[in-house]
């Protein structure tokens, strides 16, 4: 076919050429959270390290807080840290900072560079490019400088560090020709704009690689200057349709060749409409145009990473960047546990004398009515137990709605959060899916065998001292133990944590996300990340299956979380045999003689 051929299609030099007609569905590039220090600054304990989060996009990696210990993490996580581009710190206290310099160091080489090398890097000055860019508050930049130049480290390469100073504040130290480490390239003083916001402190969309995500800060209420980050996905586009392109770009080879200046390699032409932002339309020598492709129409990806707060951000702006996240990350340091979930004597009292808390009566007395409104049954999300005398349950209602009270009180007034405050800012921003971490050091991490935010809680556990899937990356190929107990009483305690958050996030006032299930907001459902979690976010809105696992989840933590309030311990069935992990007797088997069912599948709202 030559280009002098009369079809009516090219008589139209405003032809589309960027789109097929069938316009085929690109799936979105792969992007996951990986949690790897999920403990706050009591920590680190054996099963959790203290502050890191990483953000994998792919081909690059952005990570949140680097604690001492975060290099060792990485390191047994299938991250790959030479794709480690930017790091970002949330705040200034010890459980988030330490382990950066090390970083660092391992990254780019720690162990020297030649006198020739760091000669170079000497001459290049105010001139050198960053490697790895690092974000933070103010004294972040002192904080490297100084401890690379005590510990006489040098790189192979150069970093920067870019401070987000406050109203009115200055950075912590100059990025002057005499100022700089040999290694530190200069870094960008941001200020923030008239309400308050760091905007755009990475704008990538002119750069191939990084995919154009783009990010926003904002400050939060903490003990120091604390800070949230919010990553913006550019909006899904359609594929180029190369099958039609190619061939059309190549008989326009010639004419392209002689053009001024001339386009020597035309299929340079289809990474240029790929390009952000997308480009004007390009007229080929054939008299047909080249469009950058279209926008499908959908929401790109949004994640919201904050750093140490008592609750959400006090800055109505940047909680309107905040609004619609595909992923909230939040901290939740404290947390009231109900004694029913208590393997002691105190929760086998409470057993015994049937009188497990509801969590909040009142409120899911709002969610019934809600949900009746809705024309929907609910299912309620917190197990209430057996009812005792009324007068007692009432008692020990109050005595729990006291209890929770006064912790979040107490990690209020520490710039912390407790399960409300998550679940409170999560449905005031409309978020899509909820993980929290910065654990009190009294919270233990359960040792799952697998790295899913959603792991069956009847699921075997790991026999690492620290919980992670991937058994044969690390020492040894040993086979995961059952569940004991102990270990089911620990993932308990994260349940109903995960409980508290989702009831209030799953409240009245959430709005329904565009989601094709009916009303997915009555399952939505909070993790409490673990280390060595990883949360892949695959599209904006949760997928059908994602809404399906959740539902599982949910009707799961119900089940088992009832057969605990009311006996203390579940039947489970392993290799085909029915095994009773508890912390009472095993009782009397049910008349059918059969366990309760370990989790109900495609169970829906
Ligand atoms: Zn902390
Ligand atoms: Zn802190």
């Amino acid at each position: 076919m030559s280009s002098s051929s009369p079809t009516p299609s090219t008589s139209s030099a405003e032809r589309r050429m960027s789109n097929g007609k069938a316009k085929p569905k690109k799936a979105p590039p792969p992007v996951s959270v990986h949690f790897l220090g999920t403990c706050s600054g009591g920590g680190p304990i054996i099963s959790r390290q203290c502050s890191a989060t990483a953000v994998d996009l792919g081909n690059n990696i952005w990570l949140f807080d680097a604690a001492d210990g975060t290099n060792n993490r990485l390191h047994q996580s299938s991250l790959r840290m030479v794709n480690i581009s930017r790091i970002f710190i949330t705040h200034m206290h010890a459980d988030h900072i330490l382990g950066i310099v090390a970083i660092l160091g391992v990254i780019m080489s720690g162990v020297g560079q030649s006198p020739a090398g760091l000669e170079r890097l000497r001459q290049a000055g105010t001139l050198k490019r960053p490697d790895i860019n690092i974000y933070g508050p103010a004294g972040l930049r002192r904080l490297i400088r100084t401890m690379l130049e005590c510990t006489a480290i040098t790189l192979t390469g150069a970093y920067a560090v870019h401070e987000l100073i406050p109203e009115g504040g200055s950075p912590s130290a100059a990025c002057k020709a005499g100022d700089l480490h040999v290694n530190e390239a200069q870094g960008i003083d941001f200020h923030p704009n008239d309400q308050g916001v760091w905007e755009n402190i990475v704008d990538d969309r002119p750069t191939r690689g990084i995919k154009g995500w783009r990010v926003s800060a904002g400050p939060l209420i903490h003990r120091v200057p604390s800070i949230g980050y919010v990553l913006t996905e550019p909006e899904p586009r359609h594929p180029l349709d190369t099958a039609a392109l190619i061939p059309l770009l190549q008989r326009n080879a010639e004419a392209l060749a002689e053009l001024d200046p001339p386009i020597r390699h035309p299929l340079s032409l289809l990474s240029k409409m790929s390009s952000l932002p997308p480009p004007k339309p390009f007229k080929l020598p054939s008299g047909d145009v080249l469009y950058p492709p279209e926008p499908t129409g959908e929401a790109g990806r949004k994640l919201v990473i904050f750093g140490d707060c008592s609750g959400g951000t006090p800055n109505k702006a940047f909680q309107r960047i905040c609004e619609d996240a595909s992923l909230l990350v939040h901290e939740c340091t404290n947390a009231a546990i109900p004694e029913g979930v208590g393997k002691g004597e105190k929760g086998r009292l409470v057993r015994a004398a049937g009188l497990e808390q509801s969590l909040e009566k009142k409120r899911d007395h709002e969610f019934e009515i809600s949900a009746r409104d809705r024309g929907v049954v609910r299912e309620p999300w917190v197990f209430h137990g057996k009812r005792g005398d009324t007068e007692k349950r009432v008692a020990a209602e109050d005595e729990f709605a006291a209890k929770k009270i006064a912790v979040r009180a107490k990690a209020q007034s520490r710039g912390h959060s407790a399960p409300e405050d998550v679940g409170e800012f999560a449905a005031a921003i409309r978020a899509r899916r909820v993980a929290v971490n910065h654990f009190s050091a009294m919270f233990p991490s359960p040792r799952y065998v697998s790295n899913d935010p959603f792991p069956s809680l009847l699921g075997p556990t790991s026999p690492f001292p620290y919980p992670t899937a991937d058994i044969t990356a690390h020492a040894a190929r040993l086979p995961p133990i059952p569940l004991s107990p102990n270990e089911l009483h620990l993932r308990l305690i994260m349940q109903t944590i995960a409980n508290q958050i989702s009831a209030e996030w799953n409240g009245p006032h959430c709005v329904l996300h565009g989601v094709d299930e009916p009303e997915p907001h009555l399952v939505k459902m909070a993790v409490c990340s673990r280390d060595f979690m990883v949360y892949h976010v695959p599209s904006h809105e949760l997928t059908s299956e994602e809404i399906r696992t959740m539902a599982n989840a949910h009707s799961e933590a119900n089940t088992v979380l009832r057969s605990w309030a009311n006996s203390g311990g579940v039947w489970t069935v392993e290799q085909g045999k029915q095994t009773w992990i508890g912390v009472e007797k095993e009782p009397a088997p049910t008349p059918a003689g059969t366990p309760v069912p370990p989790a109900v599948a495609g169970a829906g709202a």
